[in-house]
Order: C-alpha cells, then structure tokens, then sequence
C-alpha cells in the first residue's frame, strides 16, 4: 500500500461469522471486508460458505478462510475456533426460526431452538472472549432479534431464545467492560433472507391466503412498511466494530424501521 494510503479500521483483525454462508451473514462478511478484517466463515453448508468466500476473495483483499462447524455441537465449535485460530471479532448470526401455536410447541422445537439460538451464542462467546481479554480488544456482535426485545404470536421458542440472547449479551457487557472487549446485538425486523422466504410461505401455507398477502402482512409490521434489507443489519454490525465504537456495549440496537422503540 502507498505511504500516503490510511489502513482500514479493521485491517489486522480477524472476524469469524457464525451461518456467514448465507443470509446476513453473507451480507456481514462483506461488510467487515470491506473495512479490511479477514475472515473465517463457520456454517454447515460447505459448498454455500465457499461461494461466499470465493465472491469475497473476489472483491475485497482481505485472507477468507471457511471451516465446517455446527454451533449445535460442542467438539465441532471448539475444533472449528481451533482451525480458524485467534479471533478479534464474533459476529453469532447462526439461528433457525420455527413458528407453531404455543400449546403445539414440543420439547423438540423448544430445545433445537434454545439450543442454537441461544446455547450456540454462549459457547461461541466462551470460546472466543477470553483470548479478546488477554489482547485487551474485541468485539462480540450477537445477531438476536427484534423478537428479542419484544413479542410475537406463534414464536415462543424463538422469542424466548432471542430474549436469552440479549440478557447473555448485557451480562457479558458489564463483565466485560474493563477488558477492551465490547458486547452487542443487533435486532433485525422482517429481513430479506431465505429465513423471510420461509416465513412468508409459512403464513400463505397456513392461513390460505397467497404468497403476496403473506409478504404484505409482514412487511405491515414494519412502520417503513418494508422489509429490511441484510445489508443494512450489516451496517449496523459493521458499525459496532470499529475502534471508534468502544464505548458501546450491553446494546440491543433495532434496525427495524421504527418497529421496536
Ligand atoms: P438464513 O436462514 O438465511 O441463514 C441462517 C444461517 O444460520 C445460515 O447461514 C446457517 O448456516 C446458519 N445456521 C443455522 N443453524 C446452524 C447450526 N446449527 N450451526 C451453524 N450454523 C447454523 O437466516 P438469516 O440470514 O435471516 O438469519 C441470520 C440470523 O438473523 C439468525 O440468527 C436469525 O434468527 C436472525 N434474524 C433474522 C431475521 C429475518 O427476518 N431474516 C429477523 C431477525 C433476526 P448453515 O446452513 O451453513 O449451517
């Protein structure tokens, strides 16, 4: 680089980003790319992270490595944190989204979603904050939900996992406060994602109506009366990371359009 060009804010930093295959993820990889941060993709889909990679080695000039790894499971984490070495940044986005009426919530349901909504954000934190302490910076951005700070009909599981997400993010914050190492999430609305796909089939599958109408009904939730778009929770995520953001932390920042306040 020529003497007369700055580094970017996160140039020496490694991210690694839990589901960063697809979704918000993606979009985030990009993001913290694009402020020089290289990056470990973590996700189940092989083949989804390597595409990601590949169109991120493309455009950005930053390391991008992908490594297999189940948030689920214990041995996959703490072997993928291994291969993907020391962390600077966590972004947990990995979760699932399952809807039923609250008396048809089986213990399967409860427990998939408490368990990699909510137990898969713990044990990423556990494996990634003490070595961010020791260096004395860090930033751990929790991907949660505007269902973390408000409720929905039909989500109990989901909503009681993102809650979680939230109370293990404003605990870690203030534990962490002196250590150089800041603790958020971001509380997305109704995004644009696979996740939203399924979501709006969902609706026009069970209540009859069309695709169309399924789509309206979400996005009337929304006070810009829109989706969210995964790049603009990226920002958001991207914005947390920089150096200048150090005295943020314990935040439950919404990005929904006005729809949580
Ligand atoms: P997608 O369904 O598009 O992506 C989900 C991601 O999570 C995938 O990359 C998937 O990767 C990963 N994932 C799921 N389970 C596991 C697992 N056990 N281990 C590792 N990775 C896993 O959803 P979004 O991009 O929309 O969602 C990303 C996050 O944003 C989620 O936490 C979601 O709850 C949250 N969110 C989404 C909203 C929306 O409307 N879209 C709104 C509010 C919050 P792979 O399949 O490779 O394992």
């Amino acid at each position: 680089m020529p003497e007369t060009e700055t580094a970017p804010p996160l140039a020496g930093r490694h991210a690694l980003i839990t589901g960063g295959g697809r979704g918000i993820g993606a979009a985030v990889a990009h993001a913290l790319a694009g402020l020089g941060a290289d990056l470990t993709l973590v996700g189940r889909d092989e083949a989804k992270l390597e595409e990601t990679a590949a169109a991120l080695r493309g455009s950005a000039l930053v390391a991008v490595a992908t490594v297999p790894g189940d948030v689920n499971q214990e041995d996959s984490m703490a072997a993928a944190f291994d291969r993907a070495g020391p962390v600077s940044i966590l972004i947990n986005n990995a979760g699932i989204a399952e809807s039923a009426p609250f008396a048809r919530i089986d213990d399967g349901h409860w427990d998939r979603t408490i368990a990699t909504n909510l137990t898969g954000t713990f044990r990423c934190m556990r494996l990634a904050f003490p070595a961010m302490a020791e260096a004395g910076w860090g930033r751990i951005v929790n991907i949660a939900s505007t269902a973390g700070i408000k409720g929905y009909a039909y989500t109990v599981a989901y909503c009681a996992s993102k809650h979680g997400v939230v109370g293990l993010t404003r605990a870690l914050a203030i534990e962490a406060a002196r250590s150089g190492v800041t603790v958020n999430a971001v509380c997305p609305g109704f995004t644009e994602t696979d996740m939203a796909a399924r979501a709006i089939a969902n609706v026009a599958a069970k209540t009859g109506r069309g695709e169309d109408e399924a789509r309206r009904e979400l996005t009337r939730i929304n006070p810009q009366g829109r989706l969210v778009q995964p790049g603009e929770v990226a920002d958001t995520v991207a914005w947390l990371c920089l150096p200048s953001s150090s005295a943020i932390t314990g935040q439950a920042i919404a990005v929904a359009g006005g729809e949580a306040m």
